[in-house]
């Protein structure tokens, strides 16, 4: 569906950002991959992205903090493949604390990861999917671009303001063939949520399946995590030509929690 796309998904190395990189590969994507960790561990991935699927794979080291790095992600990746069809802002972090004890620079990096680095993205892939006349730009939000939780307000506010970002994009793409869209995940469960859960239990003396299902699941009605390949799924659907009218949309995968 996919063949001689190519797409950039950042925050590729791991959880979510990895499954939408295998799964838009699945699809015939070339792969751009980004993110920090293990070498060793990353280069599995890019070769095992090859192999699996026969399309090509690039690793870029890219800080989205650092515009700089974010331009020539994309400037290599248009040279390398020829194109940057499909970008997925996912890298993300979070970081929670109570406002007036919340690290300035803890705010900053939040913000520049989760919110701004979508900007410096779109701002340089932008003019080849114009030219082009074919985009996808799906960003991975939060249910937190819909709703708020205390001691969350750098995260919260960066992905409201993704979803204003994302709306803004939408209708300037809207006559190129560009869509732009939000996906908002409730609980997924990714390595991050899963090293959370031994902590927790000792901080608050609860078993395994009481943190599961009284503190994480908490919000969420269905009481299950979303799982990576069914965020997956759907930024493929976002991709694909049945999905060329919806634009400018933030679509919930969170089990029900923000219907409440
Ligand atoms: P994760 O920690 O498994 O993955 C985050 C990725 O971002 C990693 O590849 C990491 O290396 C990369 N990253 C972090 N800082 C970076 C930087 N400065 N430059 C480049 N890459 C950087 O987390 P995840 O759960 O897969 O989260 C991915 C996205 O999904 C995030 O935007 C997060 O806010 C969002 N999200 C996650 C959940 C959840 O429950 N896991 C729910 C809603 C939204």
């Amino acid at each position: 569906m996919l063949k001689g796309k190519t797409a950039v998904v950042t925050g590729s190395t791991s959880g979510i950002g990895l499954a939408i990189a295998q799964a838009l590969a699945k699809e015939g994507a070339n792969a751009v991959i980004n993110g920090f960790g293990d070498k060793d561990a990353i280069e599995k991935e890019r070769s095992g992205i090859e192999k699996s699927f026969g399309v090509k794979a690039l690793y870029s080291a890219a800080d989205m903090t650092k515009p700089a790095e974010i331009a020539d992600m994309i400037k290599t990746a248009e040279k390398t493949f020829g194109s940057v069809d499909i970008l997925v802002n996912n890298a993300g972090i979070q970081f929670v604390s109570p406002i007036e004890d919340f690290p300035i620079e803890k705010w900053d990096a939040i913000i520049a990861i989760n919110l701004m680095a979508a900007f410096h993205t779109i701002r340089a892939a932008f003019p080849g999917m114009k030219a082009r006349k074919w985009g996808r730009i799906v960003n991975t939000a939060s249910a937190h671009s819909l709703v708020a939780s205390p001691f969350k307000a750098a995260y919260v506010t960066a992905k409201h303001g993704l979803n204003g970002l994302t709306k803004t994009v939408a209708l300037e793409g809207a006559t190129f063939g560009i869509t732009a869209n939000c996906i908002s995940p409730g609980y997924v469960w990714t390595p991050l949520v899963e090293k959370q859960i031994p902590d927790t239990m000792k901080a608050r003396n609860l078993t395994r399946e009481q943190v599961i299902n009284d503190v994480l699941l908490d919000a969420q009605p269905t009481k299950q995590f979303v799982t990576v390949d069914q965020v997956a799924s759907l930024a493929v659907y976002l991709c694909s030509d049945a999905a060329a009218q919806i634009t400018g949309s933030n679509i919930s995968i969170d089990g029900g929690w923000t219907a409440q």
